[in-house]
């Protein structure tokens, strides 16, 4: 099964308390291919988006995580038991939300949405469980984002299914117990760091969400356009998938993309030709990296000289939300190998400086070698 692993690990300690900020690209950053980018876009991801998996059996890879949630699924149902408390942490666009929706779909219970940041006071968190039936789930996006004050009253809620509040202040303070029914938590990070070690405790199972393979975004690639009745060939669905940034939800955009461009240029049908063209139209590269990645690439290789520099100072060259860079473009840079995280700073690797284009110092001429 895999395992929470807790994020910012090696991470220089003063950038690890930042301000919880948004998630969105910065406004007057440079303009990324949006293409790329992994956080939910509202008009694909409504809830009725058609090529969200609704089954176990229709959700393509992490096949641990599957595995395990079956038989959790399973074993609640027999017992006539809520499932227990869930933490899904990993990258955007990996398959969180999508999970969460499965389990209450396999186990036939209702599920209510919500995300932490929009759960402001306690008294709204009062409201959304006192209104949750016998197995009901309710699912937390950002779980990371709630209030400290409200975190407080799901301790009580998750471990016994009360809450308590206190009215009146002294002397003449009560305390108000409310019971619960048993219901399920499932809660999304891609932080799993900024949790509360007694928030984290309370959940019984806990997934880290890991990239997908080329493979596995490339069977994503099939199954979407077999629903969005689009033809396409194996060279093709591979070289989307390669591009993808191991992500399904980016996998589905450049499909989407991909379509249009081979429906204008071409008969339609997708082959592995008009997929590289139509991605190198829209400035994503063979390894899958946009705009913002190379220019975070560039940045650190060519302004500090590979490294390590800090992230707030890289968020400040090349004009980006710090929080941005850490969810969503280092993740993935870390993953294929091209730039380090060190107590220092982050650093690149020979292969970030050679996929930079960037002369590198620690042996120079290498780029201008991979070049002849
Ligand atoms: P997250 O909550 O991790 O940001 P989502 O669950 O919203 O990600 O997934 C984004 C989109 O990617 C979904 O709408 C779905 O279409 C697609 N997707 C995610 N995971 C899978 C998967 N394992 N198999 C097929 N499609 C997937």
């Amino acid at each position: 099964m895999a395992r929470q692993k807790v994020v910012g690990e090696g991470i220089d300690p003063s950038e690890q308390k930042k301000p919880r900020g948004k998630r969105t690209r910065a406004a007057d950053a440079p303009e990324a291919a949006p293409v790329l980018d992994p956080l939910p876009d509202p008009t694909e991801d409504a809830p009725l988006n058609k090529l969200r998996p609704t089954s176990f059996d229709e959700y393509v890879g992490q096949q641990a995580v599957l595995a395990s949630l079956k038989i959790a699924v399973q074993a609640a149902k027999s017992r006539d038991e809520a499932v227990d408390h869930v933490l899904f942490n990993g990258p955007p666009g990996l398959g969180k939300t999508t999970l969460a929706h499965i389990i209450s779909k396999e186990f036939g219970s209702k599920l209510t949405q919500t995300s932490g940041p929009t759960l402001e006071r306690p008294l709204d968190m009062v409201g959304l469980l006192s209104n949750l039936e016998k197995g009901e789930v309710l699912f937390i996006d950002e779980i990371h984002r709630i209030p400290r004050a409200v975190e407080e009253y799901m301790y009580s809620a998750m471990e016994d299914f009360k809450v308590d509040f206190v009215t009146g202040k002294g002397t003449y303070s009560r305390t108000l117990t409310y019971r619960l029914q048993q219901f399920t938590l499932i809660g999304a990070t891609t932080r799993a760091g900024m949790l509360s070690g007694p928030l984290r405790d309370r959940f019984g199972l806990t997934y880290h969400l890991d990239f997908y393979s080329p493979e596995e975004l490339s069977r994503v690639v099939k199954r979407s356009a077999g629903i969005l009745d689009v033809q396409i060939d194996q060279v093709g669905s591979d070289e989307i998938a390669r591009r993808s940034r191991g992500t399904p939800r980016i996998a589905n955009r450049l499909l989407r993309r991909v379509r249009d461009y081979a429906q204008v240029t071409a008969d339609g049908v997708i082959t592995g030709g008009i997929a590289a063209e139509a991605l190198t139209s829209e400035g994503v590269d063979e390894l899958g990296l946009d705009r913002l990645d190379r220019l975070y690439l560039t940045t650190l290789a060519d302004q500090y000289g590979g490294g390590p520099a800090g992230l707030n100072a890289i968020a400040a060259t090349v004009n980006e939300d710090s929080q941005t860079l850490e969810d969503v473009v280092e993740p993935f840079l870390l993953k294929i190998g091209l730039i380090i995280r060190t107590p220092a700073g982050r650093k690149t690797t020979q292969s970030g400086m050679d996929h930079s284009g960037v002369p590198s110092l620690i042996n120079p001429g290498s780029h201008q070698a991979s070049l002849l």
